[in-house]
């Protein structure tokens, strides 16, 4: 499903991605482990598409089709979802209306007719359901005074409306207790289906004792340095990333 070739990008002239490369078979999630600084985040931005990142060389496909060459726009409407790290308050606009007016703008990319407000309410109901929200909160103003958790519930919803092919967390798991992490979990076990990928960012091995990935990679220094099995994360968290450091 996502192939990088020898990737290469640079932010500000400075080369943050230095040949990585990475496959992501459909149906599997992998997770990417890594020091501070790696370039783990600079990784998700140049997929998505975000403003400032050059790539300089190598490749990146998405079901074969070149993913570097599409607006950010089109890439979200073939399906790329990046979590958010912070999720946004939006005083006054209630969650239900940031969520249609998400999608509608996906469908608009994809050339589709925007989704009728009574069909809309039912599958806003019907993914509610399946995550255990409250319907009520969908009517709040987005993430405005909700607990950790409830915005990890709700981002949850967000990507559960969006059905993304390829979805990549960053970091969502800094700061939650177990609770939310838990949450977290959940939904993107919920989430997993044959025709879809993930790739899971983390600084912590705990995340993966839910999220049971297919793949761990190491990345450091803007490469990846080592890839196992769920053993890695295990043996990254006694030993530390001293080694790959030192490698890279
Ligand atoms: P990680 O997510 O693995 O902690 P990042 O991808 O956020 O790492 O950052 C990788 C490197 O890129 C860091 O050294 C960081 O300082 C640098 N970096 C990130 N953004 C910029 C920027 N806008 N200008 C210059 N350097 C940047
Ligand atoms: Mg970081
Ligand atoms: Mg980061």
């Amino acid at each position: 499903m996502l192939k990088i070739d020898n990737l290469h990008a640079s932010v500000d002239d400075k080369e943050i991605i230095k040949g990585l490369s990475l496959e992501v078979p459909a149906g599997q999630v992998h997770a990417i482990m890594g020091p501070n600084g790696a370039g783990k985040s600079t990784l998700s931005y140049v997929l998505t598409g975000r403003d400032g990142y050059e790539v300089t060389q190598g490749s990146a496909t998405l079901d074969g089709e070149d993913l570097l060459a599409l607006e950010p726009n089109v890439r979200a409407a073939k399906g790329m979802f990046l979590s958010f790290q912070y999720p946004l308050e939006i005083p006054g606009v209630p969650a239900l209306t940031f969520i249609r007016t998400a999608l509608n703008a996906q469908r608009k990319a994809r050339g589709e007719a925007e989704i009728a407000a009574p069909a809309f309410l039912k599958l806003a109901k019907e993914k509610a359901a399946e995550l255990k929200m409250d319907f009520e909160m969908l009517k709040r103003p987005l993430n405005v005074g909700f607990s950790g958790g409830e915005k990890k519930r709700m981002e949850i919803l967000q990507m559960a409306m969006l059905s993304p092919r390829f979805l990549i967390l960053d970091e969502t798991d800094s700061g939650l207790d177990i609770d939310a992490l838990r949450i977290v979990s959940e939904g993107v076990n919920a989430l997993r289906s044959p025709d879809r990928a993930m790739l899971v960012i983390t600084h912590y091995q705990r995340l993966l004792d839910y999220i049971k990935p297919d793949r761990v990679h190491v990345l450091a220094a803007g490469r990846i340095v080592a890839s196992g099995g769920p053993e890695l994360a295990l043996q990254l968290e006694r030993e530390g990333y001293d080694k790959y450091a030192r490698a890279a």
